[in-house]
């Protein structure tokens, strides 16, 4: 093999730090490298819960491929994938198809709607832009309509979060700080609103520090927000949802229901033939899955375990950004005809959590528990070192968070 065609699928953070690190380490006259995308543009899923809210615009949170790619060295194709084939190693795209001799899946996540009635039909989900726009606009749309219909209907103004993890904790806290600015906007009295978060487990943040969880709820709480804990969320309808708590079966009336409430890998992945646990791909230590030596899985398709505690590790960017960074150099390896990869060993370097612009919780190094001001500020670190690592400088500037006081 001359030079080897290395193709990367999806361009989130797992593809677009794999293409970002390989093009400084690999020459392009030593292989063939093409990153495949459905929009021409990157976005990063972790501020999609503001977009969602309306807090923040959807330009903010994306970016052109090519405005951060060398496309002279990595050539991008604008494409949706539609399937992929392992044993002729071939991708089929909506508009063609392609070969590899490496490949790299970044596909990402989507919602886990675990067959709950209606889900799928009626909820909405935090999951791209074009999904986040529509919530924004769709909760915008109520706020206006409700004002122009004689009957004044409660299910507009009641907005319900299924899951209390880290999505739902996040969504529920932009909605707090965007709540009142529509209430203004619409002429709609603030105690008319409802934001409620229903979760299953006993507490919300299931497994995180306990401190923390109390922190994070008296926060939202003094902001509005109501917590159903221990409520199995059943059925969602047009202008309902349906939980179960105890041994009670309750209802809410409303027309938005934001499923946050788990994630699975691109059924994609699943479909192509990989062993799949729960929707996500175990990887051997090289990140490569069972019986495919030319396949890398990175993010959220990528199932790896944490030996200490015997449970996957979470999906996270972090995870996504660090195997992404490990498999470009496990590939220059490969180029060079170093055939010895090295296993990937994830760095967790903490986790901080948004409540909103002003508030935020997280533990980072190891045991510190950070909350308030400091939390908000490293979470704005955080998203600012991963435009740095992706494109450096000019790209921080320009859709960095820089405004610590806001
Ligand atoms: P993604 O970033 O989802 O990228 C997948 C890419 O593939 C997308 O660009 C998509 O358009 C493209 N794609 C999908 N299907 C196709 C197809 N068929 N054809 C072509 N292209 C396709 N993690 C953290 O570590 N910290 C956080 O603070 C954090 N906050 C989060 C907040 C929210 C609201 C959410 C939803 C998640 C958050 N996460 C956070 C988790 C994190 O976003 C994911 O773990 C991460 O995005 C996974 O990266 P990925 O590269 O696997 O997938
Ligand atoms: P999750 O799986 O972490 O949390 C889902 C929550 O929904 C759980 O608390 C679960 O008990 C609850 N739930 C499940 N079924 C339910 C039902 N039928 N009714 C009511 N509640 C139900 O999912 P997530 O919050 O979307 O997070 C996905 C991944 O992204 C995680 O790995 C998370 O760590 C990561 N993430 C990280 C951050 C951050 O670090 N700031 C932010 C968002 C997401």
């Amino acid at each position: 093999m001359n030079r080897p065609n290395i193709v990367i699928l999806g361009a989130g953070y797992g593809g677009m730090m794999t293409a970002s690190k390989l093009q400084k380490k690999v020459s392009a006259d030593s292989a063939n490298m093409t990153l495949v995308n459905m929009h021409s543009y990157h976005y990063q899923s972790t501020w999609l819960h503001e977009n969602a809210a309306g807090t923040l615009h959807h330009d903010r949170t994306r970016m052109e491929v090519d405005s951060v790619i060398d496309t002279n060295k990595i050539n991008f194709v604008q494409d949706t994938v539609t399937g992929i084939d392992p044993d002729n190693k071939k991708v089929n795209l909506l508009n063609g198809e392609i070969s590899y001799d490496y490949l790299v899946i970044g596909l990402g996540f989507e919602a886990a709607t675990f067959g709950i009635k209606g889900l799928l039909e009626n909820a909405f989900t935090i999951s791209s832009i074009n999904k986040a726009r529509l919530i924004r606009q769709h909760i915008e749309y109520n706020f206006a309509k409700y004002n122009n219909e004689k009957d004044k209907k409660q299910e507009r103004l009641n907005l319900v979060v299924g899951g209390a993890g880290f999505t739902g904790i996040e969504f529920v806290g932009e909605l707090a700080n965007r709540v009142p600015e529509l209430c203004k906007e619409y002429d709609v009295p603030r105690e008319n609103v409802r934001i409620i978060n229903v979760e299953a487990a006993p507490t919300a943040l299931p497994g995180f520090d306990p401190e923390l969880v109390e922190y994070a709820m008296n926060s939202l709480e003094a902001r509005g927000v109501e917590f159903k804990l221990g409520a199995m969320i059943k059925e969602v309808t047009a202008d309902k949802l349906v939980y179960e708590q105890g041994d009670e079966i309750e209802e809410i009336p409303t027309n938005t229901v934001v499923w946050a409430a788990g994630v699975r890998g691109n059924s994609l992945v699943e479909e192509a033939g990989f062993e799949s646990n729960r929707g996500r791909t175990p990887v051997r230590e090289d990140l490569r899955p069972n019986g495919y030596d030319d396949v890398f899985i990175v993010g959220d398709c990528a199932l790896i375990m944490n030996e200490e505690t015997e449970r996957p590790y979470p999906p996270t960017a972090q995870i996504a950004i660090q195997e992404a960074e490990h498999t470009a150099g496990n590939l220059k390896r490969i180029v060079e005809g170093n055939h010895n990869l090295e296993p990937f060993e994830p760095n967790i370097q903490g986790t901080v959590a948004s409540l909103g612009n002003k508030d935020a919780i997280g533990v980072i190094f190891d045991d510190k528990k950070i909350y308030g001001w400091t939390a908000t500020a490293m979470k704005k670190i955080i998203d600012n070192r991963y435009l740095w690592k992706v494109g450096g400088a000019a790209l921080v500037l320009k859709k960095g968070k820089l405004n610590f006081f806001k």
